[in-house]
């Protein structure tokens, strides 16, 4: 048996460890990219921090989520507390008969890049998920049935992931919504069934929402 010590990983100074620790919390980043980003930003300018922090303060302070469809909007100066909505819900040229439900604002910009759909957003803010205890009460259902209450809205497209938990929200909200009277539709995937839909390009995502079928 091999007894040489192991050689140790190098500890980091505590306030280095805390910035790869906080990358490393992010979406997509391993330890290596969360190292790396860090050493850069140990490397960089007073002047490229600041822009980073102040862009990261800019997030919560200076972002609400829009009243109708919750995509952010920046917030009124004058009047901080004004519910605000958002460019797409006050463009006159969207198409209000349509409505499309998403999970994240991510799909929402997705979509938005294609320029091809015309409709109005709903940004549900997560999918069911009873193993992670995400029940209904946690996403925007109730606001989305409000806004389903504008006889307006003749079509709701429910582009929830491909997969089991986004299948159950899709199917959980039509049934919702069919008493309504409100026509239907799941967003047709040429996606591999499983994959989250924030990680699907746009291109196969407007693809997905033109062929869509009645849900
Ligand atoms: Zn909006």
């Amino acid at each position: 048996m091999d007894r040489r010590p192991r050689p140790q990983k190098p500890a980091f100074p505590e306030p280095f460890a805390r910035l790869v620790d906080a990358f490393r919390r992010l979406p997509g980043i391993g330890s290596k990219t969360a190292t790396r980003l860090a050493f850069h930003l140990l490397l960089s300018t007073e002047e490229e921090r600041s822009s980073l922090t102040g862009a990261l303060e800019t997030l919560a302070s200076q972002l609400v989520a829009c009243k109708d469809c919750r995509n952010i909007v920046e917030r009124d100066a004058g009047d901080p507390e004004a519910p605000l909505r958002c460019a797409i819900c006050l463009d006159p040229s969207r198409d209000r008969t349509i409505l499309i439900v998403v999970e994240d604002i991510q799909t929402l910009y997705s979509l938005e890049k294609s320029g091809e759909f015309r409709g109005l957003y709903h940004v549900l803010e997560g999918r069911l998920s009873p193993l992670e205890g995400v029940n209904p009460e946690k996403l925007r259902i109730k606001e989305l049935l409000d806004r389903l209450n504008d006889p307006v809205v003749r079509e709701v497209i429910l582009a929830t992931s491909p997969t089991t938990d986004g299948e159950a929200t899709a199917l959980y909200l039509s049934r919702l919504i069919k008493p309504m009277g409100i026509r239907v539709s799941r967003i047709a995937f040429g996606i591999p069934v499983g994959l989250e839909i924030e990680y699907v390009d746009e291109v196969t995502l407007i693809r997905a929402v033109e062929g869509r079928h009645p849900f």
